[in-house]
Formats: C-alpha cells, sequence, structure tokens
C-alpha cells in the first residue's frame, strides 16, 4: 500500500469464548468476516495438534473430546494470572502467545476471504482489564504479527457500533455484556460538546465467573439429576469421561434450542440404562434464576456508581453478547429497569456488536490520521473513498475519552501502617499523570525501590489488602544526594492504560532514571522470542 492511502483497519473481538473480526466495506459499514468453516464467531479455543500446528476454533473445541491435554480454552481468564502457562511437550505457553494463535487464526481467514493483506487492527478487551492485561493484549497482537492501533474497551465497542450521530450527544448508555464465560455492565457516556463526540467509561462492574458456561452447567447437573431419578442407577455419568464431555457439548446445543423453542429433549445412556430428559424454557429459567438474579444485583451496584458519579439518567439499556439471546435476559431486564430508568432494553448485533465497533473505531482513527497527514478535506476524502462526507466529518470529531479503570499505587506508611498510596485514581481521565515527593531515608543513596500496586480504590489511600502487587519502580539518585532529599515521583497512564514512570531530584532539578518493571509483561527479548516461535507454526 502507497504510504499516501488510508490505512484499513480491522477490529476484532477477541472473547473469552468466542471471537470476530470486523472491517468497514465500501459503504461505510461495518461487516463480519466470516471463518473457514463459514461461521461468524470462531471459538477461542486452541488445541496444540502439535508444537508447531495448532489447530484454532470449532475443531480445537471437539478435540478437547479425545486430546483434552493439548486444548486450551477459556485463555482470556488467565491474562491477569502473572504465573499462568500452559505446558507441553517441554514447551511453555503464556497467555498473550495462546491468544496470539486465536488472532492469527481470524487474520489468516479474513486474509483469505478478503484477498487483502491485515495488518493493522483494534482489539477489544473488557473494561477491567488493567495495566497487565491491556499490554499483554497488544502483545498477543504483536506476537501474530499485527500492528495493533489501538486497545479499546468492549462496551464503548458495543456503544459506538448502536450508533454515533448527532443525536446521541449527551447520552448515556448501560452496555450488559452476558458472554460465555464473564458478565460484565458498564455505563458509557457521550459528552454534549457541539462540535466534539466524546465518549467515555463512567464506571463499571462485573463477574468474570459468570457467563453462558454457568447457564450450561445448570442444564448439565439437571440432566444428572433427572438421569439418576429416571433409571434408579448408581452409575453417575460423569464418571465416564466421554459421556460426561458429549454431555457438556450438548448441554449448549440445547440452551441455544430453547433460545427459540419452548422446549426439547435429551437422550442420556450410560452403562446399559437410558433416560430421555425433557427441558422445558419454563424449568430452565428456573434452574437459572439465581444467575440471572446476580446480573440484576451487579447492574443496580453500577447504577448506583454512576449516579454518585453525576449520571442520573439512562437514556438507553444495550444488550450485548450471546447469551443476551436467551430470552430470560431481556424479560428480566425489562421487568426489573424499564419504568425505574424509563428505557426498554435493546439488543443489537449481540454477538457482533463489539468487532463492530472495533472496526468503526479503526475506521475514524485512520480517517482522523489521514485527514492530518494528507491536508485534505472531508469533502476530497469523502470523494476519495467513496464513503459520505457526513461519516468523515463526524470521524474527524470523535474524540473517545478513556478513563483510568483501577488505580495505581505504591507501598508506603502511615502511622506506622503499611497502605496503598495511589498516585494514579482509578476514573481520571488519560492520559493521566499523578506526583509525590519522597525524601531519601539516608545521605548518598543511590536508589529508590518502590513496590507497585493496582487496587480500585478511588481514594488516595488504599488498603494493602485491596491491591494487587504489579511490579517494581526502580529510581536510580545522582550521587551526592544529602539525607532527606526530596525525589518527586510521577506516575503516568498513557491513553491505552499502560503505565509508566519519570522522577526529579529536586535538590539539584535533574532527571531520575526511572524503570519500570512490570511482572508478568514480556521483555523486548522475550516478545521477540515469542514472535519469532510464532512464525514457525502454522494456524489453521
Ligand atoms: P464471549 O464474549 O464471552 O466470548 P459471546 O458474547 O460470544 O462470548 O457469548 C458466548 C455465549 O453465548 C456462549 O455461552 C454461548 O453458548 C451463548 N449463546 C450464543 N448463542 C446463544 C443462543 N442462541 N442462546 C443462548 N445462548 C447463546
Ligand atoms: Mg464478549
Amino acid at each position: 500500500m502507497a504510504d499516501n492511502e488510508m490505512k484499513k483497519v480491522y477490529g476484532i473481538d477477541l472473547g473469552t469464548t468466542y471471537s470476530a473480526i470486523s472491517f468497514i466495506n465500501e459503504y461505510g459499514k461495518p461487516e463480519i468476516i466470516t471463518n473457514s468453516d463459514n461461521e461468524r464467531v470462531t471459538p477461542s479455543v486452541v488445541y496444540f495438534e502439535s508444537l508447531d500446528n495448532v489447530i484454532v476454533g470449532k475443531i480445537a473445541k471437539e478435540s478437547a473430546k479425545a486430546d483434552p491435554g493439548r486444548v486450551v480454552d477459556f485463555v482470556k481468564l488467565q491474562m491477569n494470572n502473572k504465573d499462568w502457562t500452559f505446558d507441553l511437550d517441554g514447551k511453555s505457553f503464556r497467555p498473550e502467545e495462546i491468544s496470539a494463535y486465536i488472532l492469527k487464526r481470524l487474520v489468516n481467514d479474513a486474509e483469505k476471504t478478503g484477498n487483502h493483506s491485515i495488518k493493522d487492527v483494534v482489539i477489544t478487551c473488557p473494561a477491567y482489564f488493567g495495566d497487565l492485561e491491556r499490554s499483554r493484549t497488544r502483545q498477543a497482537g504483536e506476537i501474530a504479527g499485527l500492528n495493533v492501533v489501538e486497545i479499546l474497551d468492549e462496551p464503548v465497542a458495543a456503544a459506538i457500533n448502536y450508533g454515533l450521530n448527532e443525536d446521541s450527544k449527551g447520552k448515556n448508555i448501560i452496555v450488559y455484556d452476558l458472554g460465555g464465560g464473564t458478565f460484565d455492565v458498564t455505563v458509557v457516556s457521550i459528552g454534549d460538546d457541539a462540535d466534539k463526540n466524546d465518549i467515555k467509561i463512567v464506571c463499571t462492574e462485573g463477574d468474570h465467573q459468570l457467563g453462558g458456561k454457568n447457564w450450561d452447567d445448570s442444564i448439565f447437573s439437571y440432566y444428572i439429576d433427572q438421569f439418576m431419578e429416571q433409571t434408579g442407577s448408581t452409575a453417575d455419568p460423569r464418571d465416564d469421561v466421554e459421556t460426561a464431555y458429549d454431555l457438556r457439548m450438548a448441554t449448549e446445543t440445547d440452551k441455544k434450542t430453547i433460545t427459540n423453542r419452548e422446549k426439547t429433549t435429551r437422550k442420556i445412556s450410560h452403562e446399559g440404562e437410558t433416560a430421555k430428559i425433557e427441558l422445558t424454557r419454563e424449568k430452565f429459567d428456573e434452574l437459572t434464576a439465581s444467575l440471572l438474579e446476580r446480573t440484576i444485583e451487579l447492574t443496580n451496584r453500577v447504577l448506583e456508581e454512576a449516579e454518585k458519579r453525576g449520571v442520573t439518567k439512562i437514556d438507553t439499556f444495550l444488550l450485548v453478547g450471546g447469551s443476551t439471546r436467551m430470552p430470560q435476559i431481556a424479560k428480566k431486564v425489562e421487568e426489573v429497569f424499564a419504568k425505574r430508568l424509563g428505557v426498554k432494553p435493546v439488543s443489537f448485533d449481540v454477538d457482533e456488536a463489539v468487532a463492530k465497533g472495533a472496526a468503526q473505531v479503526g475506521n475514524i482513527k485512520s480517517i482522523k490520521d489521514y485527514a492530518a497527514e494528507s491536508g485534505k478535506t472531508t469533502a476530497e476524502i469523502a470523494e476519495e473513498t467513496g464513503t459520505s462526507e457526513e461519516h468523515i466529518e463526524l470521524a474527524v470529531k470523535t474524540n473517545i475519552q478513556k478513563v483510568a479503570t483501577k488505580s495505581y499505587g505504591i507501598k508506603a506508611l502511615k502511622n506506622d501502617n503499611e497502605i496503598i498510596f495511589n498516585l494514579i485514581k482509578k476514573q481520571e481521565n488519560v492520559p493521566a499523570e499523578g506526583s509525590h515527593t519522597f525524601s531519601t531515608a539516608e545521605a548518598n543513596a543511590t536508589e529508590i525501590d518502590l513496590i507497585v500496586f493496582a487496587n480500585n480504590e478511588s481514594d488516595q489511600i488504599a488498603e494493602m489488602d485491596m491491591g494487587e502487587e504489579i511490579g517494581r519502580a526502580v529510581f536510580s539518585l545522582p550521587q551526592n544526594l544529602p539525607k532527606n532529599a526530596p525525589i518527586e515521583i510521577t506516575f503516568r497512564l498513557n491513553d491505552e492504560g499502560t503505565l509508566s514512570m519519570a522522577a526529579v531530584d529536586k535538590t539539584y532539578n535533574q532527571k531520575v532514571d526511572a524503570v519500570f518493571e512490570a511482572e508478568g509483561i514480556m521483555s523486548s527479548e522475550e516478545l521477540e522470542a515469542a514472535q519469532a516461535n510464532a512464525r514457525n507454526i502454522t494456524v489453521e
């Protein structure tokens, strides 16, 4: 591609259970690219056929039965786990590497379908992801050989896909996202500035152990109980790995069936006994009522929090995530919130909203960059790209204002108690900067070595047990500093949620070398090694 052309940026929803890829078509609309199985979403499951050949998606999911030790699923839940690796045949794979293979499959398929090579992507992540998980998501893209234009919050992507136009100014949107393994609920607000389209996250809540899989599990337990009751058998089907596996796969199918029908029947055979079990939607709703209730509780909590932050009116209640296809969801949400908030829940592109929103943000970014670099007018760009001038204008003035999704601080002493002193506070607009001046304990100190914590407290001081250690900040001091020399330490969080440090020695007013050694994030050497390794792996 020539330098003076507008970049084509793809949007990727790297989901816990399903992933998808989208691009903006010639009419300026987002479109999902189907994979080589002709499906619009791809299971986020990775099967290592060998160390240099991995299979991603539907076949990987099916391989779990024959070869469970070579299959990885739900890897996104490990992105915050500094120690997790998948070990196979003497090799270890980190979560960002496994994620990279999922990305590679999506991109490979999309390149084949579109006959277009893919380089630039926007990848989405949950709003609650902190520095570690965001850096790892970006690195997953880099390991897959991609240029990651942006790491975007999933609810922001969904809100943008729902519609960004003159009418959306000043609107507050609640995004209820029930996926396969996680539940997130987020309030997003769109600014009412006439010549800007500021979009920001107000607050977010969620449960990362709550998703469609729990609904499947309820069916699974019910089937087992019914089997035992009907047959009077004492042989538990769960004891047979294959039967149990088939039954687990069947529960997801049956769940989807009763989304469209009132009932379904499942036959279970085990040790010579057979049972035919009927599952009605009514029974299913009863079995899963407490799961649904939990999402309502969290939704209430995020609304309360939003109110504290000055958001008192909700204009749109958006349902996304594959699990919101279950009729019980919209029904309950409507029952609880429609009257109270004065809005009806809307389902919009539930499986595809996030990928499509990511493609839209990618497109907005490339239009903005192109307009700035080329100096061309919106009319000229519209003409050249075959899209409407309105579309170009809207893109140019859209600004995604992000906020810190966590607080970041250091361990300090307060009245002899260890506490976390936050330099960056959750909900601050990013890029954010926070400084504090420390004094050296002795004369001629050579360095300050601080332990850095992430936490969810919005105040300056957080209890130690609220924090999670994320790394060390090391400041190499100049020579000959007196005792109690003031050193001003600054934390910076960029607009992507990545943390860095700086410091100034106030005695001589000079910059101090600062290094943030984030635990769990690959160094550039490790990243290069992972990239080289990924190049040698065939992904199907
Ligand atoms: P994630 O973002 O966690 O990767 P998705 O938003 O794609 O996941 O949602 C996947 C979940 O949606 C799975 O648990 C899947 O079983 C469920 N799901 C998909 N379609 C339906 C349907 N028609 N009825 C009920 N559940 C569905
Ligand atoms: Mg999702």
